[in-house]
């Protein structure tokens, strides 16, 4: 065993002024951001301010119509991963507003220029493997505080701008949201068609589901671009969520995430170098299990890196002994994305088992795991036999597996998935469920059991299972559903 290379890639150039004006094309990191034109942006507010007059005149949005009401709603973050993305984080911000109203000027929150021209919203970039977050749906936008929809719009089916012949006249799909403090929410760029099913005038709720992150619209990446305005929309009624010196002293934000907001967003172990493609998934060439002779790549891709923060990495034997670790720092100001790799090559000599990677990165500690000769496994035990759970009862769901890592639940009716039982659980062998009163009662149910680091790797049910009651509570039951 030894130490093949350390490296650190810089991807693009992310970040300050470079960032803000294009990059090279290609990477995932490349800079993105909004390119609707001011046209494009004056019809969106113009149908939203209409819809909202006429939900008005209906009595359906009560909110007041008041400039610069003072804030009675708090905002909270407008994403969330998937339920079973293993990643830590699935975002960074790639741009915030511009305070300065002057053409080739830019002025952010804090006085800094991570933002672009005439940029009145944040943009949240899909990082890692943005590409591959979209495809998936892996980020979803949710509604930052409770509220009622304004608008929505899905007309546009290329949500892969800028290379799926979408066009500059795209119409991005989006939502917006107004709140009690007669504040509006937009969310832009969602992928096509998985916009949340409510209505125009429907409630929804602080974190509800509005839409998956992608790049519809006139876009260079997959984002999600968030803004609030208040009034009556105009360009001049917007307002930066985040206090600062050339916003406003007060945070809307419940909890304001800080303007180096330095993390690991994934820690994973691949079988090659993942290969970036353009407008497209990348080729992750992610694994958590080898067969010896291996080379092992260990990935850490950061947001916000800041390089003078000491990254301390370990790779830990199945016994818990160390294998490996290191500590690094390098001369990188500021990175809103970066990732750094460190390679190994193992033989038949290393002992079979599942190994950790872990790494400490601003007061941050992450993990993964890696299994060497010893292929991931999972064997779900109880519900082989089981053919019949009582939709009353609490049930043990047990397993075993070798995976070091967390497991998902998920229950599936008729081979389709239906809902997530457990998300990134730790793996002790038992999780004990009670069915909800929701679920249909009869035949077909599954329960698989899977990786969290590697989906791949599940088990299932041996024979689907009926939820029913047990027959002699049936009478009640019945009078109960009646
Ligand atoms: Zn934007």
């Amino acid at each position: 065993m030894r130490l093949k290379r350390l490296s650190i890639q810089a991807l693009g150039a992310i970040g300050c002024l470079v960032a803000a004006h294009g990059a090279a094309g290609g990477g995932d990191a490349e800079q993105v951001r909004d390119d609707l034109s001011p046209a494009q942006e004056q019809a969106m507010w113009d149908e939203i301010r209409q819809s909202v007059a006429t939900l008005r005149a209906q009595g359906t949005l009560v909110a007041a119509d008041v400039a610069g009401a003072a804030q009675a709603v708090s905002y909270a973050f407008p994403l969330r991963m998937a339920p079973g993305l293993a990643d830590y984080a699935g975002f960074r911000v790639s741009a915030y507003a511009d305070h300065n109203a002057t053409a080739g000027q830019f002025l952010d929150y804090t006085g800094g220029n991570r933002t672009y021209d005439s940029h009145r919203g944040t943009d949240f970039a899909l990082w890692p493997f943005g590409w591959n977050k979209l495809n998936a749906g892996d980020v979803q936008a949710v509604a930052a505080a409770a509220g009622t929809i304004a608008f929505k719009a899905n007309g546009d089916p290329t949500d892969h701008q800028p290379c799926d012949a979408g066009s500059s006249s795209d119409a991005w799909n989006y939502v917006a949201v107004a709140h009690a403090d007669g504040r509006l929410t937009i969310y832009g760029h969602l992928r096509y068609n998985s916009l949340t099913t409510k209505a125009i005038g429907q409630t929804v709720a602080q974190g509800e589901y509005l839409g998956t992150a992608a790049s519809s619209g006139n876009s260079s990446g997959p984002h999600l671009h968030f803004e609030m305005r208040y009034g009556n929309y105009s360009n001049n009624e917007w307002i930066d969520p985040y206090a600062g010196p050339n916003s406003q002293p007060g945070t809307l934000w419940a909890n304001q995430r800080p303007y180096f907001d330095s993390a690991i967003n994934k820690i994973s172990t691949h079988s090659a170098q993942p290969i970036d493609v353009n407008c497209q998934p990348s080729i992750t060439n992610l694994q958590d299990s080898f067969t010896t002779p291996a080379r092992i790549y260990f990935y850490i891709h950061y947001r916000d890196y800041q390089g003078a923060l000491p990254t301390a990495g370990t790779v830990y034997r199945p016994d818990g002994t160390v294998f490996q670790s290191w500590s690094v720092t390098d001369a990188t100001t500021f990175l809103s994305a970066a990732k750094k790799s460190w390679v190994f090559d193992f033989s038949a000599n290393d002992p079979a088992g599942t190994w950790r990677f872990e790494a400490n990165y601003n007061g941050q500690s992450y993990q993964t795991f890696v299994n060497l000769n010893a292929p991931t496994s999972i064997t779900l035990l109880n519900s082989g036999s089981q053919t019949r759970l009582d939709p009353q009862k609490t049930h043990a769901i047990t397993w075993t597996d070798n995976l070091g890592g967390g497991i998902n639940i998920a229950l599936y009716r008729d081979g389709v998935y239906l809902a997530t039982l457990a998300s990134d659980i730790p793996s002790n062998g038992q999780h004990l469920w009670k069915p909800d009163a929701a679920l249909a009662l009869g035949t077909g149910y599954s329960i698989r059991v899977s990786s969290v680091t590697n989906p791949a790797v599940y088990d299932t049910s041996d024979t689907p299972f009926t939820l029913a009651p047990t027959p002699s509570l049936a009478p009640i039951l019945m009078l109960l559903l009646d």
